[in-house]
């Protein structure tokens, strides 16, 4: 957070502690003033992502975000829904589940915004607002029936909400995931669904006047793991014994991944690993400290972690169809 260089700092020996902490909240207050003060097009770059879930963007992407947000990119993120149908890890917190309180959401917004912070991302928002669409549970379970889940959105109304976002921020890039959201969770397939009718609609005139002036995004991705480094994933697991990755021997055997060569793009964010992993224990509901994810992240998996993987859907291929390395389009 900037400081005001004008702001003498507070003196012990004159001011109380009390004192003291309110000049460092005077400063910290108007500093956010100046951040707040800066629109989106301040930031040449600008990056939205769309995830389905709190911690999708810690998992996918969380140090592409990490990333960009250090490189001053404006990264804004959209989660579709406060995943009260998540799994708990801490056996303290059991009684949040859906089955019990159902206060699981309300707990994953807190750790979203810790997550957020961890990666330097200070744009986030849930679609609709906080709470305006509910998890939808895993495919064939009963929860995606309710009437308030993301996978019964109306689809307008849920394009229009994030029509209006990309028409405030103008991200020349998009990222979202695949048609089968990565691995066919309801809320995966509908955010994809959303966010391509957002990226297409937010530039057509006609569509939802009054929510800001069109806006063609120019680049738009899907998440990717290319299979091979789900392989390496998994033989270096299957080498130091550390953990059983999802119970598999082989990439094959995963209900997603990318055949290499439709990898269109690899971004290193290597150096902003430390960020992705204390994203990732901000989840502390839904990651394991002792499970996957963490094993990789020492020095031989960091090539698992810290490289994260799209494929371009929309917008132009680099032209020797080069691997891009850059979300913005450059090429190695
Ligand atoms: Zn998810």
């Amino acid at each position: 957070m900037p400081q005001d260089a004008t702001l003498p700092a507070p003196d012990p020996s004159d001011v109380g502690a009390e004192e003291a902490v309110l000049a460092a909240a005077e400063t910290a207050v108007e500093g956010a003033a100046q951040e707040v003060a800066m629109t989106p097009l301040d930031h040449p770059r600008r990056l939205l992502l769309v995830h389905a879930h709190p911690d999708d963007e810690t998992i996918g992407t969380g140090a592409t975000m990490a990333k960009y947000a250090a490189e001053h990119a404006l990264v804004t993120l959209v989660t579709c829904t406060l995943g009260e149908e998540g799994e708990i890890l801490v056996p303290t917190l059991g009684h949040l589940g859906s089955d019990q309180q159902d206060g699981l959401g309300q707990h994953r917004i807190g750790e979203l915004a810790a997550a957020c912070e961890a990666l330097g991302v200070r744009d986030h928002r849930f679609l609709g607002g906080p709470g305006r669409w509910r998890d939808s549970g895993m495919m064939g379970t009963p929860q995606n029936d309710r009437p308030d889940v993301f996978w019964q959105a109306d689809l307008d109304e849920a394009t229009r909400a994030l029509v209006a976002i990309v028409r405030e921020v103008r991200p020349q890039v998009v990222v979202t995931y695949d048609e089968n959201g990565g691995y066919g969770h309801p809320d995966h397939i509908q955010a994809h669904r959303v966010a391509v009718a957002a990226f297409d609609r937010a530039a057509d005139p006609g569509y939802a006047p009054g929510t800001g002036e069109p806006w063609q995004a120019s680049r738009l991705y899907y998440t990717a793991f290319p299979k091979s480094v789900l392989q390496a994933g998994i033989d270096h697991l299957k080498a130091t014994g550390a953990t059983n990755f999802f119970g598999v021997e082989s990439a094959e055997d995963l209900p997603f991944g990318n055949p290499d060569d439709e990898v269109t793009t690899e971004i290193d964010a290597r150096d902003h690993l430390d960020a992705k992993v204390a994203a990732m224990r901000a989840h502390a509901t839904q990651i394991a400290v002792d499970g996957p994810f963490f094993a990789l992240s020492d020095n031989v998996g960091q090539k698992a972690m810290g490289r994260e993987y799209y494929v371009l859907a929309r917008g132009d291929r680099h032209p020797d169809g080069a691997r891009e390395t850059d979300l913005f389009g450059g090429a190695a």
